[in-house]
């Protein structure tokens, strides 16, 4: 009896020690699986907003990451398209890994075509400023950039229909307090047209002057993680951060599709909470994402209505006014939260004429920072009937 109990309790304890075993399992089975998170922002009319990052390295310059890394890592973030992009002048490994210039892509391909992720051959010109590191992408042959003088080396670029774009114009390194210099090379390379793009965020950087350089030369506007580490110790991701990267509103997801939209500046570049470009790439973007539910309301007398307004993508949309209506009050400060519905409280104002108007209630999103960096200027269009207190 006295075993048989002795027994039952070891069962028990088996069982109760199974479970945990189980659990502890299920709960590392969760952080190991393979899934794939997805970004959640809208397409806009006409194009699919693919999410991109041209700026990556591996092992094969002074990343610390092997090529199939890289693709794992951004199919599970959620992007559709990468560049890796190792330097061409600047292998620290060479002596563990043998270099060649168009290894990386070689390796991480048949990853990339498994996952169903877009591949774009790259490669980094890493020379002194002026003028600098410049990617080079949709290339055929990254080796035949490997030439002595920088000029040739953005010309066997050119030759292959590379798009070209300036990296980090601000990088400490190269740019004294970090004040991006344009040099007469920058020129030269733009009136070649060897210069399609060009870097406002480089990793957590984001440099306005670049961005305004970009909008006045009509360059594409380009934000890439420009990671070496591997890209969870680079981010935070149990948090929710996410990598810099460059949406590209592209006709379909193809790498052909990207290159033809990256040589018509159709981008903007998704940093933090901040999403950088022309507005009218982020103006859409604003519309596709944000609904007011009941956007006809009654308001009675001084009694309160609220609008709830809906934002189905990933950005928080902080909404700021300094505009008075002369109907209604509305509130100064609204923060569109990510996936979620606010309320926004509106109020007639005292001696506000009765009956049904159309309002358009003016908001600069702070967040948005379009060619002006105070904000992207929308309005909310609701239908207000106004009934006003009975008259005493
Ligand atoms: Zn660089
Ligand atoms: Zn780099």
């Amino acid at each position: 009896m006295g075993l048989h109990i002795q027994a039952k309790r070891s069962q028990t304890k088996l069982v109760v020690i199974t479970l945990l075993l189980l659990i502890a399992g299920a709960a590392h089975q969760t952080c190991l699986a393979a899934a794939r998170n997805e970004i959640e922002i809208p397409d806009i009319p006409g194009y699919r907003t693919l999410k991109c990052d041209f700026h990556i390295h591996t092992v094969f310059s002074d990343g610390a990451v092997w090529p199939t890394v890289r693709v794992e890592e951004a199919w599970q973030e959620g992007l559709d398209a990468i560049a890796i992009t190792d330097h061409i002048e600047y292998s620290p490994h060479k002596n563990d890994v043998r270099p060649s210039c168009d290894r990386p892509y070689e390796i991480a391909r048949p990853a990339a075509q498994d996952k169903g992720l877009i591949l774009i051959r790259g490669a980094e010109i890493t020379r002194d400023m002026p003028p600098g590191h410049l990617n080079a992408i949709f290339l055929k042959d990254a080796s035949r950039l490997d030439v002595n003088d920088w000029r040739d080396a953005v010309k066997a670029a050119i030759d292959q229909n590379a798009f070209v774009f300036w990296n980090h114009p601000g990088w400490i390194e190269q740019a004294p307090n970090e004040v991006p210099v344009w040099y007469p090379q920058h020129t030269e390379l733009l009136e070649k047209g060897w210069l399609h793009g060009i870097e406002a965020v480089n990793e957590y950087s984001y440099y306005p002057l670049v961005k305004k350089w970009g909008l006045e030369k009509d360059l594409t506007l380009l934000g890439n993680s420009d990671v070496h580490d591997p890209i969870c110790l680079a981010y935070d991701q149990c948090s929710g951060e996410h990598r810099t990267m460059t949406l590209v509103f592209a006709k379909e997801k193809t790498e052909q599709s990207i290159k033809e939209a990256l040589f018509a500046k159709r981008t903007a570049i998704y940093h933090k909470n901040l999403l950088i470009g022309r507005a009218q790439y982020l103006k859409p973007i604003f519309d596709q994402s944000v609904r007011i539910i009941n956007p006809q309301v009654t308001l009675r007398g001084q009694g309160m209505v609220n609008l709830m307004v809906n934002n189905r993508s990933q950005i928080d949309f902080e909404l700021v006014t300094d505009k008075a209506l002369n109907e209604i009050y509305t509130p100064r400060r609204v923060t569109l939260a990510r996936d979620r519905t606010v309320m926004v409280g509106i109020t007639a104002k005292k001696g506000a004429a009765g009956g049904t108007k159309e309002i358009r209630i003016p908001y600069t999103v702070k967040n948005l920072l379009v060619e002006s960096d105070e904000g992207l200027h929308i309005e909310l269009p609701v239908t207000v009937t106004i009934i006003p207190s009975e008259a005493k």
